[in-house]
């Protein structure tokens, strides 16, 4: 077991995390970055990315992670495969991190990218299916069903933002909820009322995923959720939006988080309430949730890093009462 005493620590390696460990080196912050459980974030399991500045041609999501992850390690991060179990924010900075294997990280920063994960229905052919029709990101994966029929299951904000921004590439698209009430805003609703391009389907849940001869999706099997009774859907993509969970078990009671779990912070910051402790990505962010908007707020939380850790030196070098006089 070894003890690692840094100036930053980086939980969290999807665009983020990385984004924060390539401005952290830069600033000769020397960051640690732990990679977590799945490294790479989301964007490891997309297929292709066009979405994200720099590439004229479709990129894969898998592809842009590992180019970030080099470019972080070529500006001097040190990527650690671990997962922190247990860290310690009581006493302030420096804070105390341990990994899975029992090393311990003193840090005298700390940048938390733990990402959040989209939830799944975990029925049959989801999992096998997806990145093949099945997928829980419209803004990403939308593009590429143009024209195709295609059905988002969920019936909150996401649902609804997801089938309305479908219809900017299909004219039909099936919201399919498991009750006959939206739960999303009013003025998302009347939207989609308002559009002659989807089809609200009450009352179904997806039993199942089924997958065409080319082996990509070509329909769900529903079932109604008061007769029982099933029924087949023929769709070329189903978009699953049945909210998001933010990483954030590991900060319970430690620091403050919304009703969703999301991490608090500073508005228009990446500070958190506990000076040196920075939030950037989907661990804090529930609106916009791209790899763009990630990795933005990644390099707020090491440009914010760097001047805490600048004012920690500054109050070293301060003469204390005693050595003053
Ligand atoms: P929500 O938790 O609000 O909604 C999830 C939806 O999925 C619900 O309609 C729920 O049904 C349904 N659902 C959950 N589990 C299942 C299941 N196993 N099978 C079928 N349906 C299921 O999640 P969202 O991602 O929509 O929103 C999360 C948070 O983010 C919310 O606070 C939301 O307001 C916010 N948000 C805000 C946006 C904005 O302000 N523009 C945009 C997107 C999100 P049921 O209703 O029956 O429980």
């Amino acid at each position: 077991m070894t003890t690692y005493r840094i100036k930053m620590l980086i939980i969290g390696s999807g665009p983020a995390g990385l984004s924060a460990a390539i401005y952290g080196a830069r600033a000769m912050m020397e960051p640690i970055m732990v990679q977590g459980i799945q490294p790479g974030g989301q964007l490891t399991i997309t297929t292709e990315v066009e979405n994200y500045p720099g590439f004229a041609h479709v990129i894969q999501g898998p592809w842009l992670m590992e180019q970030m992850q080099a470019q972080a390690e070529h500006v001097g991060t040190r990527i650690m495969w671990d997962t922190i179990v247990d860290i310690d924010l009581t006493s302030g900075s420096p804070f105390r991190a341990v990994g899975d294997g029992g090393d311990e990280y003193i840090a005298d920063t700390l940048v938390i990218a733990t990402g959040a994960q989209a939830k799944w229905l975990g029925v049959p052919g989801e999992q096998e299916l997806g990145g093949k029709g099945v997928s829980a990101c419209a803004t990403c994966d939308g593009f590429f069903f143009r024209g195709k029929k295609v059905a988002v299951i969920g019936g909150g904000n996401t649902a609804v933002e997801e089938a309305l921004y479908l219809t900017n590439h299909s004219d039909d698209v099936t919201l399919i909820h498991r009750r006959d009430d939206l739960r999303s805003e009013k003025i998302l609703q009347e939207r989609l009322f308002n559009s002659d391009k989807i089809r609200p389907m009450w009352n179904k849940t997806v039993k199942r995923f089924v997958a065409g001869e080319d082996g990509t999706l070509s329909g769900l099997i529903l079932r109604d959720t008061q007769t029982g009774e099933e029924s087949t859907l023929g769709v070329d993509g189903a978009f699953v939006a049945i909210g998001h969970a933010p990483a954030t078990e590991l900060f319970k009671g430690k620091l403050p988080m919304d009703d969703g779990g999301y991490l608090r912070v500073e508005p228009g910051t990446p500070k958190t309430e506990i000076p040196g402790v920075f939030a950037c990505g989907d661990v804090m962010d529930h609106t916009y949730r791209q790899a763009v908007t990630a990795a933005g707020t990644g390099c707020m939380a090491a440009l914010d890093a760097e001047k805490f850790l600048a004012s920690l030196d500054f109050a070293k070098d301060v003469p204390t009462q005693a050595s003053a006089s």
